[in-house]
C-alpha cells in the first residue's frame, strides 16, 4: 500500500473485503500476501496492489455504474461493488463466474450483475447497459477495444492493461464531456490475456 495508493476509500474497501474466500482453499494461507494466485482454469486472482491501483484510477465516489471485463475470482468485483453504485461484470469461463457469484452473495453484495460471455470472448462490453461511468479490464489486451471506449459515458474513466502477451502498461483513458479522449500511462504489469476479437485469439 505504500507504493502510491493513497485513496482512503479504496484502502477501507480492501480492509473490509476478505480476500481468502476468493482463492482456492489450498492457497488460503497466502491470500493476504501481495501476490497474484491461481484460481483454476489457468487464470489468476490479481495482486492486491494492482487491484488497489486500478480501483484508485477509476476515481469512484459511490454513484457510478461500472463495467468490469474479466470477473475471475470476483475479488476486484467485490471491491468495485463496495465503492460504486452498480457493477456489471463479464467472464468467459462459466465455473469461475459461478464461483464468483457465490462469493459475492456470501458478502451480500447484491448490486452486482454477472454475465457469462461465450467462450470465444467474441462479445465484449455490455451494450444493453451502456454507457458506464467507469470501465475496468482485468485481462491484458493488444489494443484498447473501440467498443469499450464507445460504451464510456462523458466524464467516464477506462482502465486497461495494454501490451503484448507477456507484459503490458496500465492505461487510463478519460472521455471528457465533449467526447474527447485523454490517455495516461501508469505502471508496467502482467495480466492473463483478454480473449476474443478485440483481444487475443485462442
Ligand atoms: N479481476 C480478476 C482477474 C481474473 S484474470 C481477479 O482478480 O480475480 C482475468 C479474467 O478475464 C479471467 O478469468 C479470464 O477468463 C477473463 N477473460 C479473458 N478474456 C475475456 C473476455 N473476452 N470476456 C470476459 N472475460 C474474459
Amino acid at each position: 500500500m505504500a507504493r502510491g495508493v493513497n485513496s482512503r476509500s479504496v484502502i477501507d474497501a480492501m480492509l473490509k473485503i476478505p480476500r481468502h474466500i476468493f482463492v482456492q482453499e489450498a492457497f488460503a494461507m497466502q491470500a493476504y500476501s501481495d501476490t497474484p494466485l491461481p484460481i483454476g482454469e489457468k487464470q489468476t486472482i490479481s495482486q492486491p496492489y494492482m487491484v488497489a491501483l486500478m480501483t484508485e484510477l477509476l476515481e469512484l465516489n459511490g454513484t457510478e455504474k461500472v463495467l468490469e471485463i474479466g470477473t475471475g475470482s470476483g475479488y476486484q468485483t467485490a471491491i468495485l461493488a463496495t465503492l460504486a453504485d452498480r457493477v456489471y461484470s463479464a467472464e468467459r469461463i462459466r465455473p469461475l463466474a459461478l464461483r464468483a457469484r457465490k462469493c459475492l452473495d456470501s458478502l451480500r453484495l447484491f448490486n452486482v450483475q454477472l454475465r457469462i460471455n461465450d467462450n470465444e470472448g467474441s462479445q465484449i462490453g455490455w451494450e444493453e447497459e451502456a454507457p458506464f461511468d467507469a470501465i475496468i479490464v482485468t485481462a491484458g489486451a493488444p489494443d484498447v477495444p473501440g467498443i469499450l471506449v464507445e460504451q464510456l459515458a462523458p466524464g467516464g474513466r477506462l482502465v486497461i492493461p495494454v501490451g503484448n502477451e507477456s507484459e503490458q502498461q496500465l492505461l487510463k483513458i478519460v472521455k471528457n464531456d465533449q467526447g474527447e479522449l485523454e490517455s495516461t500511462t501508469s505502471v508496467a504489469c502482467r495480466f492473463v490475456p483478454l480473449i476474443g476479437k478485440q483481444g487475443w485469439q485462442i
